[in-house]
């Protein structure tokens, strides 16, 4: 998977270094030698991740990073920070100035490999994500509540045959707040119906099981597809953890590894998962904001419209009967005007749900507008549309309407309806919605509280 890559450091050698390994693996690179020109190029150039050097005379690594984390544009591009220094604090300070992940220098090309492809992958799903929510209704950065559910506990498990790995990995995991469990312990929670895993840690050291035939389990079973692996190798176990990463493994880790470094990752990994999962529900609710009214949940025009041309074209191919019924609340004006307009609004609701209640299952119920309303009834026959729309008249005049729940205040509401019929395959929708509402105006005219229908 191939990706561009803006290389920020300072030292000319270092970056013309940088630029052949990865063009090297196809990746195509794009370089800036200080903080500011690292600032424009992200945002003129939207690279998929930014290989970061920490020191740098001016605006140092640190500050690059802040201010492109606080970028709404540049907030997701996958930041990896390059630190001299193999203190651990300098790695913590990378990670809370917002950075993805941090590698050492001199960089160790199997480990920068490695990080770069897990990269790839994680930015093929977002960006994809993010494409469809821009097409929807909402973008933009993430609320507070969101960013605060980025930080949670998650649970662990463990697959090592060695029990001093476990153990190793146990204490600093469990002392950060997540919970650490081994296969026969998963077993049981999965026998239980349980807490969910969120993450795998992957010893592929060991010879009692094959690792990567679990991992490649792992990646396509569908309970545990979701779930983050990372793979733990020593020194010599290099070509396997490559094979591994082709696999899905997320993230690699090398041993011996420090704590910090494995909270780091593991951190990383809960991000990510949730930064995926957020989306996707940005990306389902997007989709039914756009097809849903929001006070009465019923669907809208622009759905309305989508689906009466469909159930058309079928009902023409088909030849199946197909009927829609307008229906229009008499004088409404007057409960918004004695009542006031939250008032309307509650009668509009209890409308909606006397609707819905009235119908059957397969029934399409719209409010195109204000207090109009239609239905549109897939295999109907006109005859039996008007039959409905008279179930649906009873059902509004038989019981009055709360429009102060505090006082108890009730109104009696009637409504008037029109039904038309497909009239064959040179009717269009325009022309049935026309039908419905001559029929509808012939009901009020005729003193409301009525449904009447006017053949094609
Ligand atoms: P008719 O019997 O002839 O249909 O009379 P009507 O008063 O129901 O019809 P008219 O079209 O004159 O008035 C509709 C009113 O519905 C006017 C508008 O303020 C109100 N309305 C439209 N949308 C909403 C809404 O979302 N909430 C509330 N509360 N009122 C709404
Ligand atoms: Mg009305
Ligand atoms: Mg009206």
């Amino acid at each position: 998977m191939s990706a561009r890559i803006l290389v920020v450091d300072d030292i000319l050698a270092n970056r013309r270094l940088m630029k052949a390994k990865l063009e090297a693996k196809y990746y195509s690179v794009l370089l800036a030698e200080n903080g500011h020109q690292a600032l424009e190029m992200a945002q003129s150039e939207m690279p998929d991740i930014i290989l970061l050097d920490v020191m740098m005379p001016g605006m140092d690594g640190y500050e690059v990073c802040r201010r492109l984390k606080e970028n709404n544009d540049t907030a997701h591009i996958p930041i990896v920070m390059l630190t001299a220094l193999s203190e651990a604090s300098d790695r913590v300070r990378g990670l809370n100035a917002g950075a993805d992940d941090f590698l050492t220098k001199p960089v160790d090309d199997f480990a920068l490999m490695a990080r770069l492809s897990a990269l790839s992958r994680y930015n093929a799903v977002t960006s994809e994500l993010r494409q469809r929510e821009a097409s929807g209704v909402r973008s933009g950065a993430f609320n507070d509540d969101e960013i605060d559910s980025l930080r949670r506990e998650v649970n662990v498990l463990v697959v090592d045959t060695n029990p001093h790995n476990i153990k190793r990995m146990r204490g600093p995991l469990e002392a950060a707040g997540h919970s650490v469990f081994t296969l026969e312990e998963a077993e049981e929670l999965r026998a239980r119906g349980d807490k969910r895993l969120d993450i795998v840690v992957l010893g592929l050291s060991h010879q009692s099981y094959d690792p990567l035939r679990l991992c490649a389990h792992l990646r396509t079973s569908e309970a545990t597809r979701a779930l983050s692996i990372i793979v733990s190798v020593d020194q010599n176990d290099r070509e396997i953890a490559a094979r591994a990463l082709e696999l899905g493994a997320s993230d690699v880790i090398q041993q011996p590894m420090f704590e910090e470094e494995l909270l780091a990752r593991i951190n990383t990994q809960t991000k990510r998962a949730r930064y995926v999962e957020i989306l996707r529900n940005r990306v389902d609710r997007g989709l039914e904001l756009s097809v849903i009214d929001q006070l009465t949940g019923l669907y809208n025009r622009r759905y309305m419209n989508n689906q009466l041309a469909q159930w058309m074209k079928r009902s023409a191919v088909g030849g199946t009967p197909m009927s829609v019924v307008a229906c229009d609340i008499d004088h409404f004006k007057r409960v918004n005007d004695e009542y006031g307009h939250d008032a309307g609004d509650l009668v509009l609701q209890e409308f909606a749900e006397r609707l819905l209640a009235n119908v059957r299952p397969k029934d399409i119920v719209c409010r195109p507008g204000g207090e109009e309303f239609l239905v549109i009834m897939p295999e109907t026959t006109g005859d039996l549309a008007c039959s409905a729309g008279e179930r649906i008249r009873r059902a509004i005049a038989a019981d009055p309407f709360v429009v102060d729940p505090r006082q108890g205040a009730m109104i009696d509401v009637t409504v008037s309806a029109g039904v038309a019929t497909f009239a064959g395959e040179n009717d269009t929708a325009a022309d049935m919605l026309k039908r419905a509402d001559d029929a509808l105006y012939r009901a009020k005219s005729s003193g409301r509280n009525q449904v009447m229908s006017i053949a094609a």
